[in-house]
């Protein structure tokens, strides 16, 4: 078992773009496993590579318990339907606020193994693909909040008790985020 520490906002490595994976080898297989083990232990419902301190372009996620997944150097197609709901991540430890998401997404990348892999969602799935990749691009689900929204999120957050704190682990309540933490 390799349990990760997730990083906290105010880490950054959450606000770096990360970097295209080239050799799918051994050492991304085990990314891949830390991530998974990672998430299902949190618990959450995605996790990127960047949450753990690893700047490359790699996710997993479980939308559906049984089928836990990943994706490396992602590329997206976004539906123009919309869904607006509760979205929350592991790296910001117990906020949950609306998030404009596309309602359906086709992911394109590549598994741990190099081979090519596309995903189909909507709902759960696609808000969470979509919160992973930008993971990956350095941003975070506050930073596609509308402004009003974002004034409260940044004040939760200057209110939460693990902002500015030196600890870098945090473990969150599953109920908090009513297991949204993505
Ligand atoms: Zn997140």
């Amino acid at each position: 078992m390799s349990i990760k520490n997730i990083r906290i906002f105010g880490d950054a490595v959450l606000t770096k773009k990360a970097d295209e994976v080239k050799d799918f080898d051994k050492e991304i297989q085990q990314l891949v496993k830390d991530l998974t083990e990672t998430m299902r232990e949190a618990p959450g419902v995605g996790l990127a590579a960047p949450q753990i301190g690893v700047s490359l372009r790699v996710f997993t996620y479980c939308v559906d318990e049984d089928k836990p997944g990943h994706l490396i150097n992602p590329v997206l197609q976004l539906s123009d339907a919309r869904q607006y709901g509760d979205e929350g991540c592991l790296s910001l430890p117990g906020l949950v606020f609306d998030t404009d998401r596309s309602f359906g997404v086709i992911a394109r990348g590549k598994n741990m193994y190099g081979e090519d892999v596309v995903i189909e969602g909507s709902e759960l799935l696609a808000r969470c693909i979509q919160h992973e990749t930008d993971h990956l691009d350095g941003i975070l689900f506050v930073d596609r909040l509308d402004s009003d929204t974002r004034k409260l999120a940044m004040k939760s957050i200057r209110e939460s008790e693990w902002f500015g704190a030196d600890a870098p682990i945090m473990k969150i309540s599953p109920h908090e985020t009513f297991g949204l933490s993505i």
